[in-house]
């Protein structure tokens, strides 16, 4: 079967795809990415098993982008299917289902009137995820089309874990509440730690740890969320690349009569002005960070607040687990800095948390990075969000055949 996994964003689609036999026998015969949608210096880069190519041209909205992806898969150089019939099943990254979908489904007209209804509570990337599926209805008709939702996941967060305290009226009016993300990320990473423990999913305590530019932990208890950082929308939580994570909500009226900003001024500020960009004054990339940290106190500062505010969540999360099997490190930052999971891990070594520093080394593969003597086994283990939406597909798609 040929799945076409899609995930688009305000300016970008990214795209891969699968060619599966079943759930663990694929291969990935072609991805890439079309960048800077409706916006000057737009390019398609595409690679495939046989050949890689970069168009750079125009492309004035995501139906354009996606004509260009079909036209990569099916002509030229780099053609791997005869023609778009030969895709069989779309699966679609969607940010938001709200509380409605807590799992994948099959994309219908009702579906899809109700992913719009979620746009509210992700103005900014439900949008492009429905421009998406919209211009692949077009494009690839009469294949089935499924949604994976981010927020799926943590539908299994308990009543008490997801209702802020503010008045409850707001959560029965707006829907107000904890939803999380990233969920895709922290199901496949929690699936592959109990492969790697050699044990049921069903019997494991885990922390995940997905740390990229969006940073989210989650409490996994017998393969179930229970807890995890953002919250009503991915600003609650950790330190990210350029957003602030927790903060004291009286600082948003503050600075707005301080500063004399209106309420969209102080989400830009907290959004793409914070976080290690905000503290660091340097970069939102903690490489940079890494990098100016011996001769730079903010840089070093930035580094400290990262790791501090992230033993908290792990603590928090070790209490609300009753104890802790594994904790998994993904995504750009877990997956590549030895120095930033070092610098969280030590310290916890009374929560039976501890770190071999050769095994710490690895970078972007699978491995056991704790000693043998600790008792929670550490791993790093990059993640792979575009498998997890082609096998849900796959299992919906089959399931029409
Ligand atoms: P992601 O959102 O998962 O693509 O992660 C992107 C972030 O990962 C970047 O902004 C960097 O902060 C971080 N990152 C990627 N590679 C490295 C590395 N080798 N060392 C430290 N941080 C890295």
């Amino acid at each position: 079967m040929n799945i076409l996994v899609v995930n688009c964003g305000s300016s970008t689609v990214k795209y891969q795809l699968f060619r599966m036999e079943d759930e663990d026998r694929y291969e990935v015969v072609a991805r890439g990415i079309v960048e800077r949608i409706g916006i000057p210096g737009s390019r398609l880069e595409h690679r495939s098993a046989l050949d890689t190519f970069v168009e750079d041209r125009p492309v004035p909205n995501h139906r354009v982008a996606l004509e260009l992806v079909i036209a990569a898969l099916t002509s030229g150089k780099t053609r791997v299917l005869s023609g778009v019939g030969e895709i069989d099943a779309v699966g679609h990254r969607v940010v938001h289902g709200g509380e409605k979908f807590t799992g994948s489904v099959l994309i219908t007209d009702e579906v899809l009137e109700a992913i719009r209804a979620c746009a509210d509570l992700a103005p900014l990337h439900n949008p492009p995820n429905i421009l998406g599926i919209e211009a692949c209805q077009e494009l690839i008709p009469g294949v089935p089309q499924v949604a994976v939702f981010d927020t799926a996941f943590h539908g299994t967060l308990p009543e008490y874990a997801y209702i802020y305290a503010i008045p409850y009226e707001y959560y029965e009016k707006y829907r107000i509440r904890r939803y999380g993300f990233h969920g895709t990320s922290h199901r496949y990473v929690a699936e592959r730690a109990a492969k790697m423990m050699g044990r049921p999913l069903a019997e494991l305590r885990l922390i995940t740890c997905h740390m990229g530019s969006g940073v989210s932990f989650a409490a996994i208890l017998h393969g179930k969320s229970i807890d995890t950082s953002m919250g009503f929308t991915p600003l609650e939580g950790l330190v990210m690349g350029t957003r602030c994570g927790d903060i004291d909500p009286a600082i948003v009226f503050f600075l707005m009569e301080k500063e004399g900003l209106s309420a969209k001024e102080v989400e830009e500020i907290l959004n793409k002005k914070s976080g290690v960009l905000g503290i660091s004054g340097i970069s939102s990339d903690t490489r940079d960070i890494e990098d100016a940290a011996p001769h730079n106190h903010r840089a070093r500062l930035t580094l400290d607040i990262i790791a501090y505010r992230a033993k908290k969540y792990i603590g928090a999360y070790y209490a609300i687990l009753g104890g802790l099997d594994g904790l998994v490190f993904t995504a750009g930052i877990g997956e590549n800095s030895p120095y930033i999971r070092k610098s969280i891990c030590s310290g916890l070594e009374h929560l039976g948390i501890l770190i071999d520093d050769e095994r710490n080394t690895v970078r972007r593969k699978e491995a056991l990075i704790s000693r043998d003597d600790s008792r929670v086994q550490v791993m790093v283990i990059p993640t792979n969000e575009e498998l997890v939406i082609a096998r849900d597909t796959w299992r919906i798609a089959r399931g029409m055949r």
